[in-house]
C-alpha cells in the first residue's frame, strides 16, 4: 500500500513540529514555505525574535524530543518585573511553586531545531521559497506561485495569521465563519545590547560571563505599564533584551506622534527613562524596524471533510499578551497526534474530531489573551492587583491544589484553555474582592480562601 502524503504549507514553528510528529508515524511530508530557509539566509528583524516557551509548548517538544534541548537553550523567566515611572523595580512571581517559570527562547533557533528535527527522517522534504498562491477547496489541490500544482492525501495549512488556504475556505464556502478583531494598538520591536565586558564577547567569552552580560535581572519578564500603553522586554541567551513596545497607532500617547528624534526622546524620558541609558541604538531600531499589527483571526470550520485543516495561527491567531499563540499551536500538533493515533489517517474524522475539541479551546485563549492585555498594561500596577498576585503566591505556596488563572494556563497542559478561562474568571473575582477590602495580605486566613476557592 503507497504511503500517505501529507502537504503542509508553511514551515514556520506549527508546520514544522507537525512535520516531526507525522513523519515519526510513517507518513511522508512536503512541507512548502513562501521564505527561504532561516538556516542559510538572515531573516529580516522586527517579529518577536524571542518568544515565551511554557508547560502546553514543552509538553510538544517533549513527545518529539527536543525539550532538553530547547530548554537548555532558555533563559528561564520567573515572574514580571514591573518598572515604575520612578525606575524602581519590583518581581511579581508568576507562581508560588518551585519549579513552575516560563523560557524566553529565540523564535529562529526553535524553529531551526524543529525543522532540523524534521529533515532526520526519510519521508520530510522541505521548499524554501515556494509560495503558495491557491488551494482549491472542492479538488482539495493547492497550487503555488509558480504554477505546479500539489496533491497529497490531505493538505494542511500551516501558513500564520494571513493563511491562503483560509481565504480560498472564506471564498468557497458562503457559510464560512471568518472575523479579524484588530487591536488599536501596534508593536514595535527595540533593542538592549549585552553589557560590554571588554573580551569583545566572543563567544568563549559569552560562556564564561554570562550572567554578567545581562543589563538587567536576567530571569525576569520585565514590564514598563504605563496605562494606555506599555513595554516589554524578554532577555535573550547571549545576554541581550528584546523590547517590545506597545502602543496605539493614533491618538494620545501613540505611534503617529513619535516622528522623530526628538519626539521620541521626550516620550521615552516622560516614560521610560531607566531604560534610555540600556538602549543604545533606540532611535536608530525606533525608526527603521517595521511597526507590526496585532488582532484575533478566528474562523470556523477550520477544516474542508477530509481534504484540508487549519493549525495554528491560520486557525486561531491572538494577541500575544498570554504568550501562548506558540504555545496553543504546539498543543494543536499535539492533539492533533492523539487523534491520528485513535483514528489513523480517516483524515475527515480526525480533522472533524480536531476541530470540534480544539476551537472552544482557542476561543477561550483568545479572549484571555485580549484581556490580558489590559491586565499587563493597567492592573500590574494597581495596588488591589499586586495584592492579589501576592494573595495568590501565598496560596500557591500554602496548597499545592490551588493554581491561579496564570498558572492553569501556563502550567497546566492537562487542562484545556476553556476550564482555565471559566475557573480562572471566578477565582480572579473572588480575589479581587478581598483585596479590594484590605490593606495587609499576611492577615488574611488563607484557610477559609482556600475552602471557598474549592467551591467553584
Ligand atoms: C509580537 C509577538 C510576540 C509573540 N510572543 C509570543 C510568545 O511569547 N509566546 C507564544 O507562545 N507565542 C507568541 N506569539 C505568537 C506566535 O508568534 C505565533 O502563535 C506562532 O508563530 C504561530 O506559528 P505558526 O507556525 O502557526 O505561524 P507563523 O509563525 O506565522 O508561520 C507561518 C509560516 O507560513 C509561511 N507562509 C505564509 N504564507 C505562506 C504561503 N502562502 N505559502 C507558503 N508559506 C507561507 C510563513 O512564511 C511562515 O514561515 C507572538 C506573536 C507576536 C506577533
Amino acid at each position: 500500500m503507497a504511503k500517505e502524503k501529507v502537504i503542509i504549507i508553511g514551515a514556520g514553528l506549527s508546520g514544522s513540529l507537525l512535520a516531526i510528529y507525522l513523519a515519526k508515524r510513517g507518513i511522508e511530508c512536503e512541507i512548502y514555505e513562501a521564505r527561504g530557509d532561516m538556516r542559510k539566509e538572515t531573516m529580516s528583524a522586527g517579529r518577536s525574535i524571542n518568544l515565551a516557551l511554557s508547560n502546553r509548548g514543552i509538553a510538544a517538544l517533549k513527545e518529539v524530543g527536543l525539550d532538553e534541548y530547547m530548554l537548555s537553550e532558555a533563559v528561564p523567566m520567573y515572574g514580571r518585573m514591573i518598572h515604575d515611572v520612578q525606575g524602581n523595580q519590583k518581581l511579581l512571581p508568576y507562581s508560588g511553586r518551585k519549579g513552575e517559570y516560563i523560557n524566553s527562547v529565540s523564535r529562529s533557533g526553535l524553529n531551526i531545531a524543529l525543522m532540523n528535527e524534521a529533515e532526520k527522517y526519510d519521508g520530510v522534504k522541505f521548499f524554501f521559497n515556494t509560495k503558495c498562491a491557491e488551494f482549491d477547496c472542492k479538488t482539495g489541490e493547492a497550487k503555488l506561485e509558480n504554477g505546479e500544482v500539489l496533491k497529497g492525501d490531505c493538505i494542511i495549512g500551516t501558513d500564520g495569521a494571513g493563511s491562503v488556504i483560509r481565504n480560498a475556505m472564506l471564498s468557497d464556502f458562503p457559510r464560512f465563519n471568518y472575523s479579524i478583531q484588530w487591536l488599536e494598538h501596534g508593536y514595535k520591536e527595540l533593542h538592549i545590547p549585552p553589557k560590554d565586558l571588554g573580551f569583545g564577547n566572543s563567544d568563549s567569552g559569552l560562556k564564561n560571563f554570562s550572567d554578567e552580560l545581562f543589563q538587567m535581572e536576567k530571569n525576569a519578564l520585565h514590564i514598563w505599564a504605563r496605562g494606555s500603553f506599555m513595554m516589554i522586554a524578554l532577555p535573550n541567551f547571549d545576554g541581550s533584551f528584546t523590547c517590545t513596545l506597545f502602543l496605539a497607532h493614533k491618538g494620545e500617547n501613540s505611534f503617529e506622534q513619535l516622528v522623530d528624534e526628538k519626539s521620541l526622546m521626550n516620550f521615552f524620558e516622560t516614560n521610560f527613562a531607566d531604560s534610555i541609558s540600556l538602549m543604545p541604538t533606540l532611535t536608530e531600531d525606533f525608526f527603521t524596524n517595521p511597526t507590526g499589527n496585532l488582532g484575533t483571526v478566528k474562523c470556523f470550520p477550520w477544516n474542508v471533510a477530509g481534504k484540508s485543516l487549519l493549525i495554528g495561527d491560520s486557525a486561531h491567531a491572538v494577541v500575544p499578551f498570554y504568550g501562548q499563540g506558540m504555545n496553543a499551536s504546539f498543543e494543536d500538533c499535539r492533539i492533533l497526534n492523539q487523534l491520528i493515533e485513535q483514528h489513523g489517517t480517516d483524515w475527515e474524522k480526525v480533522f472533524n474530531e480536531f476541530t470540534t475539541v480544539r476551537k472552544p479551546n482557542a476561543d477561550a485563549i483568545a479572549q484571555m489573551a485580549e484581556e490580558n492585555f489590559y491586565e499587563m498594561r493597567d492592573a500590574v500596577a494597581d495596588p488591589v492587583f499586586q495584592k492579589k498576585r501576592e494573595l495568590e503566591t501565598k496560596l500557591e505556596q500554602t496548597f499545592p491544589d490551588y493554581f491561579s488563572k496564570y498558572s492553569m494556563v501556563t502550567f497546566r497542559e492537562d487542562l484545556p484553555y476553556s476550564v482555565a478561562k471559566e475557573k480562572g474568571n471566578a477565582q480572579d473575582k473572588m480575589l479581587m474582592e478581598i483585596c479590594a477590602e484590605i490593606d495587609d495580605v499576611s492577615k488574611l486566613d488563607l484557610n477559609e480562601i482556600f475552602e471557598n476557592v474549592k467551591t467553584i
